[in-house]
Parts: structure tokens; C-alpha cells; sequence
């Protein structure tokens, strides 16, 4: 897999913005795809006011080398609606994309009201989610992941689409990375690993699975809570007009790690007089627990 001469080099295109997916950048074209396919999704359902793109990024995929192999493009989409409490859009949401083609698999709602469900259509994916009496519906977006040089299989994560954190050995790719999980062949230099040992070829850190788990990593913490004590005693921040105003403001920080890749989750609390916007979600980087909280203005 490694036999073609590597010749990416464009190190411009940063995985912070998406201000270098142009048109001869990897992928583009998928990208450009997905985002109307998104954007046309969304504003139907929301055509008073349409939708927002909150953010749009690259996930880079490398194998052993620091270099990138392959990018992947994401977008976040917001919709919100207003009414005390708001409708749930989850299920005509989840219509929408079914009647545009799109494959769609409802997960579960938890008792606190958020609703998550995976859109797929070929080699795109799309997580659905629905904040806890917030009248917020995201969008996630992602393409398959686009090799510039290589012709190598999709991995099972990146960074974005990931449950957790990213085994730090095979990047998520579950596969031994030194000997790419091939059993030993006299032309290869041997392994440490099992492949060598002619055995599947699993990543040892993981054991294939491309993320780092409870079992194996003690520290990590398979859920953060959405209510309780680790919320309420999030000091509320600047004022904004909506959750989907707080949510773009929110998109663009960063964890303490540097990370900004994370799955936010959100709920509208009362406190007296006050309306408070919480989100709350795991750092995809760290997985420490990332919580801001947000008034929002009385309609
Ligand atoms: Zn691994
Ligand atoms: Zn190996
Ligand atoms: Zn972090």
C-alpha cells in the first residue's frame, strides 16, 4: 500500500477551516455535493428561515506518517424553531431524507427528549439529532473519505465521526499501521504484531477496533450527562437571540486540548426568569466532558 511515490504536499489546507476545499482540493466535489444535498434538505423544511452551516471541516486520515493520506469533508447544519415548548421536527426530518432518497435509521430518544437517527446514501453519512426542548435540529454531515495518491479502503472512523476517541496507534484504521496487517511474506521485514504471526492483522492498543474504550482506557468516560450537577453549575455566558445563534458561537471554540471536534448536545432549561441554552459533549480529541451554557432573550 505503500508503493506509490507520495507527493501530497499542499499543507495549506489546514483542518481548522474549511476556507481550502476549493475546487481542486481532494474531495471537493463530494463535498460540494453533500452540502446541497444538505442545504436543500433543510431549507425545505425550514423555509421561512432557512438553515445555517455552523461550521464546515476536514477530517485528514494518515497512516504511519505525520503526512495526511486522505480528507474527509464534514459540515454541521442547524435548523431551529420557535414556540414554548418548540415542535419536534425529528420525525419530519427524518421523512425529508427518505423522501430524498437517503436511507435513514432512528436511534434511540432518551427520556430527557433528545432524538438521535443516521441518514446514509452511498458512501455518505449524516447523524440527525434533536435537542431536549430547544427546537434545535443538527446536521452532520460527512463524505467518504478521498485518497489523493492511494488506493486504500475506507477507514472505519475519522477523527469527527468517531464514538470516542481515536486509538492513538492505528488512528482509528484498526489494523496493524507497521505491517498494515499483512501476515509475514518473506519480503517484508517481520512485525512485532499477530499479522506477523500470520494473524489478523488487528491494531495490539485496540484490538481492531479503532477507538480507545473504557477497557482499555480507564480515564475515559463513555457518557457525559445532558441535566445534573455537572450542568447546573455551568455560569451561564453572553446573551444570545436563539440556540442556533448560541450553537454557531459554540462550534467555533475549542477544547483546552486544542480540539474543537465535538458532538454537541442541547437542552433549553428555565431558572427563574431566565431561559438557558446548555450544550454539553465529549471532546472528540481528549474526551474530557466540554459544557457551556448561554441566556437566551425572552421572545
Ligand atoms: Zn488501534
Ligand atoms: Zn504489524
Ligand atoms: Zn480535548
Amino acid at each position: 500500500m505503500y508503493t506509490s511515490e507520495r507527493k501530497w504536499t499542499d499543507t495549506t489546507m489546514t483542518e481548522t477551516t474549511g476556507a481550502h476545499m476549493d475546487r481542486g482540493a481532494p474531495g471537493a466535489a463530494s463535498g460540494a455535493w453533500l452540502k446541497g444535498a444538505l442545504l436543500g434538505i433543510a431549507s425545505a423544511l425550514r423555509p421561512d428561515r432557512g438553515p445555517t452551516v455552523v461550521r464546515e471541516w476536514i477530517d485528514s486520515v494518515r497512516l504511519l506518517d505525520p503526512e495526511p493520506v486522505g480528507f474527509r469533508s464534514l459540515f454541521l447544519l442547524g435548523m431551529s424553531w420557535d414556540g414554548r415548548p418548540p415542535p419536534s421536527k425529528f420525525g419530519e426530518t427524518l421523512t425529508a431524507f427518505s423522501g430524498a432518497g437517503w436511507e435513514t435509521t432512528p436511534h434511540v430518544t432518551d427520556q430527557d427528549g433528545e432524538s438521535w437517527a443516521t441518514a446514509r446514501r452511498e458512501e455518505f453519512e449524516v447523524k440527525v439529532y434533536e435537542g431536549s426542548r430547544s427546537g434545535l435540529v443538527t446536521l452532520t454531515g460527512w463524505t467518504p473519505v478521498v485518497y489523493p495518491e492511494l488506493l486504500l479502503a475506507q477507514p472505519p472512523f475519522t477523527r469527527s465521526t468517531a464514538g470516542g476517541v481515536l486509538c492513538y496507534d492505528c488512528h482509528g484504521w484498526g489494523i496493524c499501521l507497521t505491517c498494515e496487517g499483512r501476515p509475514y511474506e518473506r519480503r517484508y521485514k517481520r512485525c512485532w504484531c499477530i499479522a506477523n504471526n500470520a494473524g489478523p492483522g488487528r491494531c495490539v492498543e485496540c484490538a481492531g477496533r479503532g477507538l480507545l474504550s473504557p477497557e482499555n482506557v480507564p480515564w475515559w468516560r463513555p457518557q457525559h450527562v445532558l441535566r445534573g450537577a455537572d450542568m447546573e453549575c455551568a455560569t451561564p455566558e453572553a446573551e444570545h437571540d436563539s440556540t442556533l445563534s448560541a450553537l454557531a458561537e459554540v462550534a467555533q471554540r475549542a477544547c483546552a486540548c486544542g480540539e474543537f471536534r465535538c458532538s454537541w448536545r442541547n437542552v433549553l432549561d428555565e431558572e427563574g426568569d431566565r431561559l438557558l441554552s446548555r450544550f454539553v459533549g465529549a471532546c472528540q480529541g481528549c474526551d474530557v466532558q466540554r459544557a457551556h451554557t448561554f441566556t437566551l432573550a425572552r421572545p
